[in-house]
C-alpha cells in the first residue's frame, strides 16, 4: 500500500520529517511547505492512492471526517475568518503530487488569495444535456 518513489508516502509514514499537526493509524496532517496562507495544511492517507478516483470510499469518508475536525481546531486556534477545502485530481486540475491529499487552507480577511473560479454562462439546453450525460 506504499509506493517507493512517492514523497507523500515517505512523509505520511514518518520517513521524511514534517511539521505534523495530527496523526493516527491511517492519516497524517502536515503543514504545507508552499503555503497559500498561514497554517495551510495537508491531510495525507498513510496508504498510497494517487487520487480521489483510487481512494476507497471508507478512506474518503474518514478523510472528510478528519477535515471537519481539523477545520474547526485550526480556524479557532489560528483565529482564521474561514477555511477552504481544496482537493486536486490530475495535472489538468492542478495536482502536482500524485498521492491523494486534501488541502486545508485557513482564510483571513484581506489575505490576498483567490481560490475561486471565473463563472461562465450556460443555457437551459446545455444544463439538460450535461445532466443526461452524467445520470444516464
Ligand atoms: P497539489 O498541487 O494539490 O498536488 O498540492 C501539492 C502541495 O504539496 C503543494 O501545496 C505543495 O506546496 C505541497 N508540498 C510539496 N512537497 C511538499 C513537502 N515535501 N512537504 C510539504 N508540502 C509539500
Ligand atoms: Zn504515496
Amino acid at each position: 500500500m506504499r509506493k517507493d518513489d512517492c514523497i507523500f508516502c515517505k512523509i505520511a509514514n514518518g520517513e521524511i520529517p514534517s511539521k505534523t499537526l495530527y496523526q493516527d493509524e491511517n492519516f497524517r496532517v502536515i503543514l504545507d511547505l508552499g503555503p497559500a496562507t498561514r497554517g495551510h495544511a495537508l491531510i495525507l492517507p498513510k496508504a498510497h492512492y494517487a487520487n480521489l478516483y483510487e481512494l476507497p470510499e471508507d478512506t474518503a469518508a474518514a478523510a472528510m471526517k478528519l477535515a471537519k475536525r481539523m477545520a474547526g481546531t485550526m480556524t479557532e486556534k489560528l483565529h482564521a475568518d474561514g477555511l477552504n477545502l481544496v482537493q486536486n485530481n490530475g495535472e489538468t486540475a492542478g495536482q502536482t503530487v500524485m498521492h491523494f491529499h486534501l488541502h486545508l487552507i485557513p482564510r483571513y480577511k484581506d489575505d490576498g488569495q483567490h481560490i475561486l473560479w471565473k463563472p461562465n454562462t450556460v443555457s437551459e439546453e446545455e444544463l439538460e444535456e450535461i445532466q443526461k450525460q452524467i445520470t444516464e
